[in-house]
C-alpha cells in the first residue's frame, strides 16, 4: 500500500509545489496501480480506466482550492463503507479488510459529527468525505474529505478492555471530531503562515470538545461535561508554558521546523482562548462570528488579526487587548483569593494576581454561596490587586471562583482572610 503524508512541507518530496500554506491551489491525480488496489485522493471520482495487463487508471479531482499539505493519494487493498449521507455529502469508511469491524466501531459517528458541524458552522467545504485507515505518521491527518488515521489507531478500536470502553470510545470519537473540524479550520479557512497554526489546531481542538457539550459521550454532555474537558487541557498548557515559555504567537521559534509547532500551546491553548473569547462575547456572537469567519475566508487563508476582526465586528467588542493578551503574551494569570467580614451581610474580597509580569485584563466570574442559595458576579481585573465589597441576603459561606471553568488560570489560594474573628467559615 502507500500513502502521501505531507505535514508540514513534505508536498514537494512527491509532486512540484509552492509547498506554504498561503499558496492553496485545485488539484487533480490521476493515479495508475495495480487493478487489485482502491485509490482514495481529494474531492470527487472522475473516472476509473481499465489499462489492461492488470493495471487501472483512477482519476480524482478537488475543485476547491485546499493547502499543499493536504493533497494526497492512497492505495491500497480497502474495505469501503457508505455510512450515510449528511446534506447531499457521502461519508465513507475505508479501512483494512482484517479492520473493517474496528473501522465501524472507530468512525461510528462519523454522521452525526458532519451533521453537527456542518449546522454549526456552515455548509461542508468539499464534495464528499472519506476517513481512511492509513500509514500516517500522525495519529489523524486531515487531508481535504480524504481523512487519513493512523492505522493502528483503528485497527485496535475494539481492544479497549470493559471498563474503559467508553474512554476509549469517546478518544476515537474525539479523534474523528477534530479531524472534521478541520475540514472548515485549517483546509478550507487556512492559515496564511506556520505560526498561525492555532487557527487550526487551536480550533479542531475547541470544537471536538464542544461536540461531547452538545452531543454527549461516556461521560455525560452539556456545560459540565465541557468544563471537564477543558480542565483537562489546563496540565498540558501550564507544562508547556513552564518548559517554554512562549506565547501562541512566537515566529522567531525553532525556525525550520514545524514539528515543534504540534506543542500544547496551539492545541489545548488555542482552545482555551476560544473558549475564554466564548464567555467575553456570549454564545449569540461567538457562534454567529465562526460562522461569519468561515463564510468569509472559505478555500483562503487567515492571520490571526483576519479572525479578530471578524470576532469584533460579530460582537461589537474591541477584542485587541484580548488577542494580544493570550495569543501573543505567554503565561497565564495565577490568583489569590481572600474574603472577610465587612460588617452585617457584607463581605470584602480580594482578589490578587500573583503569576510575574504584568497584570492581566480578566473578567472573573465569582459565585456567592450562603445557605440554601448563591448569586453569580462578574468582577474585571486590570491590577495587581482588587477589593470587592458584596451584599448578600445571608451570611456569606463561600466564595467560589470561576464555577463554571471559563478562565484559564491557576489558584493560588481562596481563603477567607487570616486572624479575622468575623471572617465566614
Ligand atoms: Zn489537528
Amino acid at each position: 500500500m502507500i500513502f502521501a503524508d505531507n505535514w508540514a512541507t513534505r508536498a514537494r518530496l512527491w509532486f512540484p509545489a509552492v509547498d506554504h500554506p498561503s499558496d492553496k491551489a485545485t488539484v487533480a491525480f490521476d493515479v495508475t496501480a495495480p487493478s487489485r488496489m482502491e485509490i482514495v485522493a481529494n474531492g470527487t471520482l472522475q473516472e476509473v480506466t481499465d489499462l489492461g495487463e492488470g493495471r487501472t487508471r483512477t482519476r480524482w479531482a478537488e475543485s476547491s482550492e485546499i493547502p499543499t499539505y493536504c493533497m494526497v493519494i492512497g492505495a491500497a487493498d480497502f474495505a469501503i463503507d457508505t455510512a450515510g449521507e449528511v446534506d447531499g455529502i457521502e461519508v465513507s469508511h475505508w479501512t483494512f479488510p482484517a479492520d473493517s469491524a474496528a473501522g465501524a466501531a472507530a468512525f461510528a459517528r462519523s454522521t452525526e459529527i458532519l451533521w453537527f458541524y456542518d449546522s454549526l458552522f456552515g455548509p461542508y467545504p468539499y464534495e464528499k468525505l472519506a476517513h481512511v485507515q492509513s500509514s500516517t505518521r500522525f495519529g489523524g491527518m486531515e487531508n481535504a474529505s480524504a481523512i487519513f488515521y493512523d492505522q493502528d489507531t483503528i485497527g485496535d478500536a475494539l481492544a479497549a478492555s470493559p471498563g474503559q470502553a467508553g474512554d476509549a470510545q469517546d478518544g476515537l470519537t474525539s479523534l474523528v471530531a477534530h479531524e472534521t473540524v478541520h475540514q472548515w479550520f485549517g483546509d478550507a479557512v487556512t492559515e496564511k503562515d506556520w505560526h498561525h497554526l492555532w487557527l487550526s489546531e487551536g480550533f479542531a481542538t475547541y470544537f471536538a470538545a464542544v461536540f461531547f457539550e452538545f452531543n454527549g459521550g461516556a461521560r455525560g454532555r452539556g456545560q459540565a461535561e465541557l468544563m471537564r474537558q477543558m480542565r483537562e487541557m489546563m496540565g498540558p498548557v501550564f507544562e508547556y508554558e513552564a518548559q517554554a515559555g512562549e506565547p501562541i504567537y512566537a515566529p522567531a521559534s525553532g525556525s525550520g521546523d514545524y514539528t515543534h509547532l504540534l506543542n500544547p500551546n496551539n492545541y489545548q491553548k488555542g482552545a482555551w482562548v476560544l473558549h475564554m473569547l466564548r464567555h467575553f462575547v456570549g454564545d449569540r456572537a461567538f457562534f454567529g462570528g465562526i460562522r461569519d469567519y468561515y463564510a468569509s475566508l472559505r478555500d483562503g487563508t487567515a492571520w490571526t488579526a483576519d479572525f479578530e476582526r471578524v470576532m469584533e465586528e460579530a460582537s461589537g467588542e474591541e477584542l485587541g487587548w484580548f488577542f494580544a493578551q493570550w495569543v501573543g503574551r505567554a503565561g497565564h494569570p495565577a490568583l489569590e483569593v481572600e474574603s472577610a467580614s465587612a460588617g452585617g451581610r457584607r463581605t470584602r474580597v480580594v482578589v490578587r494576581q500573583v503569576q510575574p509580569g504584568e497584570p492581566f485584563r480578566l473578567f472573573l466570574d465569582l459565585a456567592l454561596r450562603w445557605p440554601g442559595s448563591e448569586r453569580r458576579e462578574t468582577v474585571e481585573l486590570t491590577a495587581r490587586e482588587a477589593a470587592f465589597v458584596f451584599e448578600t441576603p445571608a451570611r456569606l459561606a463561600e466564595v467560589a471562583v470561576d464555577p463554571d471553568g471559563w478562565l484559564l488560570h491557576e489558584l493560588a489560594a481562596t481563603r477567607p482572610e487570616t486572624g479575622s474573628e468575623s471572617a465566614p467559615k
